[in-house]
């Protein structure tokens, strides 16, 4: 999900809006904007699909005035499915001190355990979601002020946090003591922003300030920003596949374009798995700067070997199989003239069912390529997410079941290789590469060491 808000300019809603809008590709099923104005209150609009679609009517945005405002672009992860407008961010909560909302991205790893204990508590709930469980929480803290209400909430919460919260003065942020998803802090005239990512206030002109850090929190009145760490101090666990893929290359994450990272993933690529062929292409547009990498430490002429259809989303974020299996040929379509005849190399950000790859195999041989090799710019997707990005369940991933060779005959092509975890550490800036006793990222997706335990997860049956 993404997660954004503005406070101290005018009609703050527009602003949330264009922001939301830059981190559309972090949630695509729906979108919420709380504003607050002295004269008119809190005021909320939750909407089905896309920002652009529903947050640009002037009808509707002059139902959220003020000078504050927070909001959310939603896309379920597992166990959520099919999501009905209640489940649509941000929350909001009345408490005896004034109303609060929350908007959050992440996932809370001990949800259905705090759910059914808040339920029998008394709690009511209105949606099926996770973050649902931070306002109850608020409610019962017995702390006199929200901010504080919330520190009391998220100490109870385990897993993965990224929160923007407003109050009637007050715009706060948080992020759990592992910082695993991204958040961060930007600077607009008077005012001030919180993003999931900087490519958000690139586009409202605002200037990037710095990152809110692991387990900090961040209290912004009209005064300015008030700072604490209310959560244990940890080493930062930051998702490395938000370099990979998740995050928009134009953000810049801990001082390093994710761009560049990508396009370091396709050298470190390069050396590791080179092959003999004529082109290297990426699947786009998700393997697009590492098969530039790929191309440029290679010395193997790069191609637009496949073309996109850039009115289609991104394919995975669809919710049910059927239409993810139509969506790759609905995306994506070869580009015959210069297919045909070449031993082609396909540089693609990860292999998670195997779906998009043995299509997209097929297209490229019917194209009358003559040999097609795989280049995966993250190792083998082996492990579910439980923080936040949407992976099916351990059964579902073909790493899961199958080793490197039998992929490789599964997909049907000439090679498959995947970046190493060292060589990823190594292209997301870690010279050393990974720290096998203190990981500098969240890999659990690709290593099975999961930073935070699922306990909800294990209560199901899960087996680590
Ligand atoms: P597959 O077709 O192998 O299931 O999905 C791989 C494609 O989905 C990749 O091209 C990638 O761009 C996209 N994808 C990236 N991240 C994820 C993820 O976390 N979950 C899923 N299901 N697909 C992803
Ligand atoms: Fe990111 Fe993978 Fe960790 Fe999930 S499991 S937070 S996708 S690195
Ligand atoms: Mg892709």
């Amino acid at each position: 999900c993404g997660v954004f808000g503005c406070i101290g300019v005018t009609d703050a809603a527009n602003f949330v809006a264009l922001g939301l809008h830059a981190l559309q590709h972090r949630g695509q099923e729906a979108g919420g904007i709380v504003s607050y104005a002295p004269d008119h209150g809190f005021n909320s609009a939750r909407r089905f699909g896309y920002v652009r679609d529903n947050f640009t009517k002037q009808s509707l945005m002059e139902t959220l005035p003020g000078a504050l405002a927070i909001g959310h672009v939603r896309y379920s992860t597992a166990g959520s499915k099919g999501a009905a407008i209640r489940d649509v961010q941000p929350f909001f909560g009345e408490f005896s001190m004034g109303g609060a909302a929350i908007a959050h991205n992440g996932n809370i790893t001990n949800a259905e355990a705090l759910r059914r204990e808040l339920i029998e508590r008394g709690s009511i709930f209105q949606s099926s979601s996770d973050s649902e469980c931070i306002i109850h929480l608020m409610a019962r803290s017995l702390q006199r002020d929200i901010p504080s209400r919330m520190e009391d909430a998220l100490r109870r919460v385990e897993g993965a946090f990224s929160v923007v919260a407003m109050t009637r003065t007050k715009l706060i942020g948080v992020r759990d003591a592992l910082g695993v998803r991204p958040l961060v802090l930007g600077k607009l005239g008077d005012g001030w922003c919180l993003s999931s990512e900087t490519c958000a206030l690139d586009i409202i002109g605002a200037e990037f300030v710095r990152e809110i850090e692991p387990g900090e929190m961040v209290v912004i009145t009209e005064q300015g920003v008030e700072s604490t760490k209310p959560f244990r101090a940890k080493r930062s666990r930051f998702c490395i596949f938000e370099h990979v893929y998740f995050s928009r290359p134009d953000s810049i994450i801990g001082g390093q374009s994710v761009y560049e990272t990508r396009r370091q993933i396709g050298v470190e690529l390069a050396r590791e798995a080179a092959v003999d062929a004529d082109l290297v292409c990426p699947v786009p547009d998700s393997g697009t700067p590492a098969a530039i990498g790929y191309a440029h430490e290679s010395g193997i002429p790069y191609g637009m070997g496949i073309i996109r259809n850039q009115y289609m989303g991104r394919t995975f974020i669809e919710p049910t199989e059927q239409i993810r299996n139509m969506g790759v040929r609905l995306k994506l379509n070869v580009n015959r003239a210069l297919i045909r005849g070449k031993r082609v190399v396909l540089v693609d950000d990860s292999v998670v069912r195997g779906t998009t790859s043995r299509k997209i195999k097929e297209m490229i041989l019917d194209a009358g390529a003559a040999e097609v090799h795989f280049r995966i710019a993250s190792p083998p997707t082996a492990w579910p997410c439980f923080y936040g990005v949407d992976t099916p369940q351990r059964e579902k991933l073909l790493a899961a079941t199958m080793s490197e060779e039998e992929m490789r005959d599964h997909l049907g092509v000439d090679s498959l290789k995947f970046i190493s975890l060292d060589g990823l550490y190594r292209a997301a800036g870690e010279d050393g590469g990974r720290n096998n006793a203190h990981p500098q990222y969240c890999d659990a997706c690709f290593s099975g060491e999961y930073p935070v335990e699922p306990a909800d997860m294990i209560e199901k049956g899960f087996k680590l």
